[in-house]
């Protein structure tokens, strides 16, 4: 999570270019029998999906299955060369749809025709397909680019991190636009064959699984080969190039684990190990409060010391800031970032609104991993971090059911979020807490959610209405008031757990 790009700096011109690229409206559709087709002209795609907080994320009028994206990179120059090709489906009846990318796009072809293309708004690509496209029509759309994404700018920002030996494409909620063409929101999500070619001595990590070793290439060149299979947002989807000592395994139940940690760590590398390596572990211990683990690999990459400061939920292999270890092993960040497969990935937000249905699920979890450890009870979590925010302190502002696009990441988003949870299972009580959880991940796994959907899943099971306790904690402004248990005389101590939740979810939120 991190590092967002406002929605008023990347704002709405779209439906202008829409407009400006529909051809030729009221064109007459094709007869062939002496009677008129019925039948409306086909409509340029939507330029968004109408996310409330990123109105032009995504794209409308097709749904994606699958991305094969092809690359090659030199970490030398950051130039980045490749061809993504889209499978989709036509939701519409289109003349043209709109490509989330920046990179220059040398060519795009629908179906085998050349397509024309024209960029719009701050991250558009209008693709005019030399056929019109026919609701359930399959699409096989094939883009062929090139560009430096670290000189790509959007405001004068980039979301893809040129480090000395690489690159990470890591970063939340825009990501893919530097490196492949997409429809970039949660709402559309695919499975994905991600391979990258860089010079033999590189390494490149990524999603899932590798299904062989890299292909040696001419010119002393390797192509690493990656392959995603359940289904994916775009947001979630990352490479990590550059040098990395890659430690594989197998877990007790039979699921490849593949880590790598960053040569440039030195002496943060082996806090780094005796934290990820732990990853298995974690995994099989959330599985016994969320629900079966939803994806077929796991692992975690070591981020070098001179790429991101933040940690993200990379679907199947979180990525990991150097900052996280820098007072040695940390479990928290790794339980957080592993709890988010389940909160985030497998059930995604179908609004960035919702955010809090990530942030603070993940941050609970790590509440209930400091009782597991014994370094401090989630209850005993609560008080301090409620106690810890006097009551007039800004935070208390900040509505973690919907905080703006601007401060989506806001640490009240994590802190009040997991407070919130706290909240929900004093009223609804353990059995019925610890059912609502599973139940959410089964239901909605690999789709979307709502906090309304939410709420009313756990109101179905605890047969309560909470009402009160949603709209009080997640969308009234000012510290809500509690019951007695964190209204002791002396103040709540510092559970041991405190310090490594705090700096963790400092270098998460901002
Ligand atoms: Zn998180």
């Amino acid at each position: 999570m991190r590092r967002v790009l406002t929605a008023a700096t990347t704002a709405l011109t779209l439906t202008t270019a829409g407009t400006m690229l529909a051809g030729t409206p009221g064109q007459a559709a094709p007869t062939g029998w002496g009677r008129p087709v019925v039948s409306a002209a086909p409509q340029p795609g939507a330029p968004g999906l109408g996310d409330s907080y990123f109105p032009d994320y995504g794209n409308g009028g097709y749904d994606v299955e699958h991305y094969d994206v092809r690359l090659r990179y030199e970490p030398a120059t950051d130039l980045l060369t490749g061809t993504t090709t889209i499978l989709a489906t036509a939701t519409a009846d289109l003349s043209t749809f709109n490509l989330d990318f920046l990179l220059d796009v040398e060519s795009v072809r629908v179906n085998g025709w050349a397509a024309s293309t024209s960029t719009a708004g701050a991250h558009e690509l209008v693709v005019t397909p030399a056929r019109t496209v026919t609701r359930g029509q399959q699409l096989t759309i094939v883009v062929r680019y090139s560009g430096v994404p670290s000189e790509a700018l959007v405001n004068g920002y980039t979301g893809w991190t040129r480090t000395d030996d690489g690159a990470l494409a890591v970063n939340e909620p825009e990501s893919a636009w530097w490196w492949f063409p997409s429809n970039d929101h949660p709402l559309d999500k695919a499975t994905y064959d991600i391979s990258v070619s860089v010079p033999t001595g590189v390494e490149v990590i990524s999603n899932g699984v590798q299904p062989r070793p890299p292909l040696a290439e001419a010119g002393n060149r390797s192509r690493w080969i990656w392959r995603t299979t359940s289904p994916t947002a775009t947001y979630l989807a990352f490479m990590a190039i550059g040098q990395y000592d890659i430690v594989t395994d197998t877990t007790p139940s039979g699921q490849p684990v593949i880590n790598a940690y960053s040569t440039s760590l030195g002496a943060l590398g082996p806090a780094a190990r005796a934290s990820i390596e732990r990853t298995a572990e974690i995994v099989d211990w959330e599985s016994g409060i969320f629900g079966p683990y939803p994806f077929e690999a796991q692992g975690g990459v070591a981020g070098p010391v001179d790429g991101i400061s933040f940690a993200l939920e990379t679907q199947t292999r979180p990525v990991y800031g150097p900052g996280f270890w820098r007072r040695g092993a940390n479990t928290y960040v790794v339980t957080h970032e592993l709890a988010h497969q389940w909160f985030g990935d497998s059930v995604s937000v179908a609004d960035w609104r919702n955010i809090w249905l990530n942030e603070g699920f993940a941050s609970y979890a790590e509440w209930l991993w400091s009782e597991e450890q014994g370094e401090g009870t989630a209850q005993e979590v609560f008080d301090f971090t409620y106690a810890s925010y006097p009551a007039d302190d800004e935070f208390w502002q900040v509505l973690p059911g919907d905080p703006g696009a601007a401060r989506v990441f806001d640490n009240a988003v994590y802190d009040r979020g997991a407070m919130t949870l706290h909240q929900l299972r004093l009223a609804v009580g353990d059995d019925a807490f610890f059912e609502i959880l599973p139940t959410w991940t089964a239901e909605r796994r690999y789709g979307n959610g709502t906090i309304e959907q939410f709420q009313a899943l756990s109101e179905r099971i605890s047969g309560l209405d909470l009402d009160d306790l949603f709209t009080t904690w997640l969308f009234t402004a000012g510290r809500p008031d509690v019951a007695s248990a964190a209204r002791k005389a002396a103040p709540p101590v510092e559970p041991r757990s405190w310090a490594k939740i705090r700096e963790s979810h400092h270098l998460m939120s901002h």
